[in-house]
């Protein structure tokens, strides 16, 4: 899918980026759909540990991921090219665009930029094939669902959670919940790896606090 070689990985996992005992490979599901998700993500988060498309790229079994924004980047616009393709996008209206969601026909192909908002805004000016496309909202643009990063004024939820919430509308709810669900376990195994102590031991330090707030009512 790449076509460079990643850079020094320095004991990263060359698949999902985390450092090796925090790897999550293992516990990737493979999902099936009907939908092509295409992945354009900046440039600047192909080297992020804390990138979810990488993630959900490797989850769906019908998903281009292409880089954008330098020079040896393999954004290839003839990807985003079919009969159906529409721009996942936050509504900025505050509510979802989708109003009868279960009438929208399903489409061929979904896009979603993975980038922050102020990079994906930028992007969807600069790609002639982007811009183009008409837009789905699944989901509003003050939704704070990214657990990892949290920056306000950010691109609001992961690039995971976002795609999770297509695959409800036109994959059904069972598919989703394993994409939550991995997005849950790499929340977890990348707050273990920034404190450099393993999963397990940060669960059960997660159960001590959870006590020990019940126990202080
Ligand atoms: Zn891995």
């Amino acid at each position: 899918m790449r076509s460079y070689t990643p850079r020094d990985m320095n004991g990263l996992c060359r698949q999902c980026f985390m450092r090796e005992p925090w790897c999550l490979c293992e516990l990737v599901p493979r999902i099936e759909t009907e939908v092509h998700f295409v992945i354009v993500r900046n440039f600047k988060e192909a080297y992020k540990t804390s990138n979810s498309g990488r993630l959900a790229a490797m989850a769906l079994s019908n998903c281009t991921l292409m880089d954008f924004g330098a020079v040896d980047s393999n954004y290839n616009p003839s990807v985003l090219e079919g009969e159906s393709v529409w721009l996942m996008y936050p509504s900025t209206g505050g509510a979802p665009g989708l109003g009868g969601k279960e009438e929208f026909p399903k489409p061929d192909k979904l896009v979603i930029l993975d980038a922050t908002w102020r990079q994906a805004r930028r992007m969807s000016q600069r790609m002639e094939a982007v811009r183009m496309l008409p837009r789905l909202s699944l989901w509003p643009a003050s939704m704070e669902t990214d657990r990892i990063r949290q920056k306000p004024h950010d691109w609001t939820m992961a690039t995971i959670e976002a795609i999770a919430r297509a695959v409800e509308t036109f994959e059904g709810a069972e598919k989703a919940k394993q994409l939550d669900e991995l997005f849950e376990r790499m929340v977890l195994h990348y707050r273990a790896m920034k404190r450099s102590i393993s999963v397990e031991r940060y669960l059960a330090e997660l159960e001590r606090e959870k006590v020990g707030t019940e126990g202080g009512d």
